[in-house]
């Protein structure tokens, strides 16, 4: 399997529109971060996108996406499901519906912002809308997206629940603070490791950077790559500055796995 990390930034992006500060005006290349998201490529050629941030579009062009079949949603945050009408592309190329996957208070949230698409008008006159299917799954257990086999697990985040998932030898908790003890045999050991930190300050409803590394020694990533990074990380600084084994993701990077 391959795995592509579309987008590292936080909720905002980086650089965040506006902002004069040092990252913001940085020209290095991983000070670039779109809203964080991720693609699974399986070996029929399957693909998973994890979360349709408002970034979508771009990340596809950017990183030559032809295809995507299905779409697991972590939670309903704006910057991990404003793209969702960019899933329209996908259903032109392939004329196949798209499943969507999450858990039922993720998908009530989809359903609320996304209403035209769920809900439509009976007498729409527009253009095609998405064609999505949407799949509720319980939030702990095991989710299977076509010949793939996910566990998943609830992670707290403020006031709202994420999915987190273990995928083979992978691993991917975006959008948390603090790992839930009953998570843990889950991802004992796991070999590719994504994982929030969001700063190195401490955050309500994120991990700190030293929280996030903190949980990888935990479980016994091999490798772990922190995402959902904000403005206060300039990549040049920080990345060299991290413990052995861990780095910070960046947006395109790609690797393969193994069920
Ligand atoms: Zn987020
Ligand atoms: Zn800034
Ligand atoms: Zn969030």
């Amino acid at each position: 399997m391959r795995f592509t990390l579309l987008g590292s930034g936080t909720s905002t992006g980086v650089p965040i529109a506006g902002c004069q500060c040092a990252v913001c005006q940085s020209k290095h290349p991983r000070n670039f971060r779109n809203r964080t998201a991720g693609l699974i490529e399986l070996p029929s050629g399957f693909t998973i996108l994890v979360d349709a941030g408002p970034d979508l579009r771009h990340q596809c062009i950017a990183h030559r996406v032809t295809r995507i079949d299905a779409v697991l949603y972590t939670h309903g945050h704006a910057d991990h499901i404003l793209g969702t009408d960019d899933l329209r592309s996908f259903n032109f190329i392939s004329r196949k519906r798209i499943s969507c996957y999450g858990t039922t208070e993720t998908l009530a949230s989809l359903r609320r912002a996304f209403s035209y698409i769920f809900d439509p008008e009976p007498m729409y006159l527009g253009g095609m809308l998405a064609q999505l299917d949407l799949h509720d799954f319980e939030p702990d257990g095991i989710l299977k997206i076509d010949e793939a086999t996910l566990q998943v697990f609830s992670l707290p985040h403020g006031n709202v629940n994420v999915t987190g998932f273990r995928i083979g030898e992978l691993a991917y908790l975006t959008d948390f603070k603090g790992l839930p003890a009953a998570a843990e045999p889950t991802l004992r050991g796991v070999k590719h490791l994504f994982i929030d930190g969001i700063r190195y300050e401490p955050h309500p409803t994120h991990n700190s950077i030293d929280e996030a590394v903190e949980i990888a020694r935990c479980v016994g990533a091999e490798r772990t790559y922190i995402i959902h990074t904000t403005h206060s990380v300039d990549y040049e600084t920080v990345n060299p500055a991290l413990p052995e084994g861990v780095e910070l993701g960046y947006d395109g990077l790609k690797l393969a796995f193994s069920a």
